[in-house]
């Protein structure tokens, strides 16, 4: 009855990387692989066909987002998802408990933020501007877009993601800082922990409820911060934890992960969890964070960088990001990287691109979007590729040689 697997092909040796296939009700997923952002069921500025063009093979959208704005019985109405966004691939939601929690809360770049400053709870709890308060039961939280209240809870996160209709969903966690005491994260995870138990229980009853639709596969998010004990104890906990007679279809990485142990941080939980469930990291898309996922057992990724940069004229190419907009490339008449096969790279220049966003034309933002999803989606398969052909490092060294993590201009 459940139309969802995933199956390891191949291995990276000595490593926990793989590359796999994961099959779901709307087709499948060559693993590892880059999922492209559609926050509102919509990657900005792109028609489906451009997506599908440029090679995505899923696009994930926020279920928070979704809720507040047309309210998911709109998506139930419309047969899900996919349908409504005329995407017939494989679709995933988030619970929305990073967007409760980090637009409701006032923080933001959580995923980047580095350690330093004094650990704190009381930076978060007690500011005024807060606008999700966290308790036992779930989250009560502002909305960004009118400030009315609404409350999720484990509950209300899968019947809302259960009417998105999508593929794979995800468990509501609560998501906490690398500013949260030791204390608090221990508490935090057990709090998500007892959620996941909850998100069991109401998806299997939904999914008997709903039993003519789709199978949506539910994947358990672990949390645990920068600690190694909790990030193992969260995969140890969530890949045994089995409630109503059923267990995680998979696992999402979530939280503050410090971006310089990413790679060991994954690597921590991958050793935990079981080698043939699929494993996404969540909000990871730089290309050097995208090499430590995949090495360390990551198999999909979804990130809004890539789009949210090309909207602000930022591009990628393999030597690097660079300001497209900016005045040295006004009479360049090359493409934004010569050996890019992308619709945008193969028929228009940089110059052109220069003049589109001068002149705040939309098609600058369409343009530069699908250059760099295609960068990205590409990068991945790449990976999936040298893993299959056991060149995954020598490809990582060769190609993070190249690229630098900075605007060049
Ligand atoms: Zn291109």
């Amino acid at each position: 009855m459940s139309s969802f697997s995933f199956e390891v092909i191949k291995e990276i040796p000595g490593k926990l990387g793989r590359a796999g296939v994961i099959s779901t009700p709307h087709g499948q997923i060559a693993t590892p692989a880059f999922i492209p952002v559609g926050t509102k069921a919509s990657v900005k500025s792109l028609a489906p066909e451009a997506l599908s063009d440029l090679g995505a093979q899923a696009v994930l959208a926020n279920a928070y987002h979704l809720y507040l704005q047309p309210g998911s019985e709109t998506l139930d109405q419309a047969g899900g998802l996919g349908k409504f966004m005329n995407w017939d691939k494989p679709t995933f939601t988030d619970s929305g408990g990073f967007q409760v929690m980090s637009l409701g809360a006032g923080f933001k770049k959580v995923i980047d933020m580095s350690l330093g400053s004094l650990d704190s709870d009381v930076a978060m709890a007690e500011s005024k501007e807060r606008l999700a308060h966290v308790d036992d039961e779930g989250v009560t939280f502002k909305s960004h877009l009118d400030g009315s209240m609404h409350r999720f809870t484990p509950e209300i996160s899968m019947q809302v993601q259960h009417q998105i209709g999508a593929d794979i969903i995800f468990a509501f966690d609560e998501l906490t800082t690398l500013h949260n005491t030791r204390k608090y994260q221990e508490q935090s995870l057990e709090r998500t922990r007892l959620w996941a138990i909850r998100c069991l229980d109401e998806h299997k009853r939904l999914t008997h409820q709903r039993s003519d639709k789709p199978y949506q596969a539910l994947f358990g998010v672990l949390q645990g911060a920068q600690y190694e004990d909790l990030r193992r104890k969260a995969a140890k906990d969530l890949s045994e934890m089995s409630s109503s007679g059923i267990s995680f279809d998979g696992f999402g990485i979530g939280g503050a992960l410090d971006k310089a142990s990413l790679g060991q941080i994954v690597s921590w939980m991958s050793s935990e969890l079981p080698r043939d469930k699929p494993r996404h990291l969540l909000g990871i898309g730089e290309p050097a964070d995208l090499f430590a996922g995949v090495e360390n057992g990551a198999d999909t990724f979804d990130c809004v960088a890539p789009s949210r940069e090309a909207r602000t004229s930022a591009v990628y190419s393999e030597n690097g990001r660079f300001n497209v907009s900016s005045a040295t490339y006004k009479k360049d008449f090359s493409p934004i990287e010569k050996d890019c096969n992308c619709y945008t790279c193969s028929n228009f220049s940089r110059a052109y691109l220069n003049h589109l966003f001068r002149a705040k034309e939309m098609l600058a933002s369409t343009l530069a979007t699908i250059h760099n999803l295609e960068f990205t989606v590409r990068l991945v398969d790449r990976m999936r590729q040298a893993i299959l052909d056991e060149t995954f490092i020598d490809f990582k060294t060769e190609f993070l040689a190249k690229y630098q993590a900075k605007i060049l201009d």
